[in-house]
This record gives C-alpha cells, sequence and structure tokens, in this order.
C-alpha cells in the first residue's frame, strides 16, 4: 500500500469516504499548497511501525472529544502518523506535543502545523520523557506543571510497551486515550471472572480505571489492519497506597497469581516459592476460597492476600 501524496493524499482519500471533513482547525485550500514531501515520492506505509492510518472523521473527532476540555491543556499524541488526530486536537487544545518516530512523517507534520500549536518531536515514544516534557519544551506548556493528557492511535507492535512506560509515568499523567486492538483492549478493561481477567487487567486498572469507549472495523484505517481497533479512556488514579501495597512486590505477587492458567491461585504462589503453610494461612485471613483462581480475585481481594502475606513474614519474592 502506498501513500502516494502523504497528508494530500490522505485528505482525498478520507473527504471521498465521508461527508465531513476532518477538524484539521486549518483550510483545506492552504493543506494542498503546502503539504508535499520535499522529495514527492510516493510514500510507503511502514508495518514494522504500525502505520495504519485513521480515516474514520467521525472517529477522529470522538478519539478528540473523549478527552474532554483540552482548552487550557497540552495533549501529548503518540504517533501522529499524518496528523489525522492532530488537527482535530490542535483545533481544541492549548497546544500539542507529538511524538511521531518516522523522519518523513515528522517533517511532513512540521510542514503542517505551526509550531506555535503543535511541537513535533522526532523521537521514539519509549524513550520520550513524559516528567521533563513540561522543562524540555517549554513552549510547549504556557500553563507549566499541570498533568499531561495523552492520546495516541498505538503501534499495535509496542503496545504493551507503551501501557508500561505510561503506568511508570503516572505521576505526571492525568488521562489518556488510546486505541489499540481490541483484544487488547478487552483485556485491559475486563473485570474478575470474565474470559478476559488477567495480569493486564489488573496491571492496568491498579494505575487507574479503563473505560472501552467504541471500537472501529479495519476499514476505518488505511491501509486496512487485520484487526479490529477499540479505544479506551484510562484515568491515572493509582490504588497501590488506597490499598496497603508496595508498587514493585505488588504487581511481581499479581504476576505469579497468573503464572499459570490452569493452576489455582495457591499452587501458583507455592511454585514460585512461597511455603505453603504461609499461603493456606493467607488465603484463610484474606477470606479467599481455598481453590481459588487468580481469574476470579478482584483487584481489592489480590491487595488483601499480599498485605496478609506480608503481615505474616512470607517473604515475597
Ligand atoms: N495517529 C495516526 C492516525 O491515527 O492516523 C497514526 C497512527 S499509526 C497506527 C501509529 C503511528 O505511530 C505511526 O505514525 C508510526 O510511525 C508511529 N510510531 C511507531 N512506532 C513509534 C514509536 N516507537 N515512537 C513514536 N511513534 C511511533
Amino acid at each position: 500500500m502506498f501513500l502516494q501524496y502523504g497528508i494530500c493524499g490522505y485528505l482525498r482519500y478520507s473527504c471521498a469516504n465521508s461527508p465531513t471533513v476532518p477538524d484539521l482547525a486549518f483550510p483545506q485550500a492552504a493543506l494542498s499548497a503546502r503539504l508535499q514531501l520535499p522529495s514527492k515520492k510516493p510514500m510507503p506505509a511502514k508495518p514494522k511501525l504500525g502505520q495504519n492510518f485513521l480515516n474514520d472523521t467521525d472517529a477522529i473527532q470522538r478519539i478528540a472529544a473523549s478527552l474532554g476540555d483540552l482548552s487550557d491543556h497540552t495533549v501529548v499524541e503518540i504517533g501522529p502518523g499524518l496528523g489525522a488526530i492532530t488537527g482535530a486536537l490542535a483545533a481544541r487544545a492549548a497546544h500539542v506535543l507529538a511524538v511521531e518516530l518516522d523522519h518523513n512523517l515528522a517533517i511532513l507534520l512540521r510542514v503542517h502545523f505551526p509550531p506555535d500549536r503543535v511541537t513535533v518531536v522526532e523521537q521514539d515514544v519509549l524513550h520520550f520523557d513524559f516528567e521533563t516534557a513540561c522543562t524540555e519544551f517549554p513552549e510547549a506548556f504556557a500553563n507549566g506543571g499541570e498533568r499531561l493528557l495523552v492520546v495516541g492511535n498505538l503501534p499495535y507492535g509496542i503496545t504493551s510497551q507503551i501501557l508500561l512506560k505510561l503506568a511508570a509515568s503516572h505521576a505526571v499523567l492525568d488521562r489518556a486515550v488510546l486505541m489499540v486492538q481490541r483484544e487488547v483492549a478487552d483485556r485491559i478493561t475486563a473485570q474478575p471472572g470474565s474470559r478476559d481477567y488477567g495480569l493486564l487487567s489488573v496491571t492496568v486498572q491498579m494505575y487507574g480505571p479503563a473505560q472501552r469507549l467504541f471500537t472501529l472495523p479495519p476499514s476505518a484505517f488505511t491501509p486496512p489492519p487485520d484487526v479490529h481497533s477499540t479505544v479506551f479512556r484510562w484515568r491515572f488514579a493509582p490504588r497501590f497506597a488506597e490499598l496497603g501495597v508496595e508498587e514493585t512486590s505488588f504487581l511481581r505477587f499479581v504476576r505469579q497469581c497468573f503464572a499459570q492458567k490452569r493452576k489455582t491461585l495457591a499452587n501458583n504462589l507455592r511454585a514460585a516459592g512461597v511455603p505453603p503453610a504461609a499461603v493456606t494461612a493467607a488465603l484463610v485471613q484474606a477470606a479467599i476460597a481455598p481453590q481459588a483462581r487468580a481469574e476470579a480475585l478482584p483487584i481489592e481481594s489480590f491487595a488483601a492476600l499480599w498485605r496478609c502475606l506480608k503481615a505474616n513474614g512470607a517473604a515475597l519474592s
């Protein structure tokens, strides 16, 4: 699949497929005049970078709207690509900090968007420092010191790493609206007892509630991916202090609880080296059935079990 004319071609495509033009905040005629890669060569989409560009104008607006009022906020966009969501954000937000790895796309975005509205950072988002963004890019933060809003139609190959990166940066984040593969969103937002509930659900939800918003078919993207995609909102409100658990140790413990799906929670903990007597005693104290599986346990019960093991002096590796 070749994106023959960069953003121009993309815009023609999206306009032909929808009655509404993306809210790019800049007149389309101006775009046509300005948006050409310097080489004017056809630009192949790069599957390795997860380049499936959103062409559904309604979805673009819904994603931007799902962040709430942006008028006083800077939004960090992960992987702006051809700028479809960036335009809708630039029309609503005080500033957009767009982190794009692809050199050619970064050039296009810089040509298209005025720097007083959109700062394009050509960087791997996995190396982007959310904590120091405010001081590193002062032009993007007129209000200074605010907690960041994050948006991204994520490159699906590195979804987990991006989620972990955001979790690790939670102190400076307020909320995120992210598009991921539908099955991943199912796992992120799953509740105890459901088929999809597991390590990813508990890990993400320990950093704050995650809510499914809407799902899109492959035809909403150019080129179309093989999978459906789902947008979810994640509000950063970590629960470690409230539940009386220590972050690193607790997440390691949860990983051990889910280690083998077919095993009971008790057997998984014993296999991880927790003494059998300590496991049995803690299950009783935490009012968890001896045969319980991790898939059935609400976050509060994992926390209760961790606290009991800790109080009983069980060495949690
Ligand atoms: N936001 C655009 C849209 O919705 O049409 C593009 C989304 S596309 C699914 C993912 C984007 O992330 C691509 O532009 C790709 O080049 C970029 N990308 C891939 N890996 C990246 C990384 N490690 N850091 C920053 N951007 C990355």
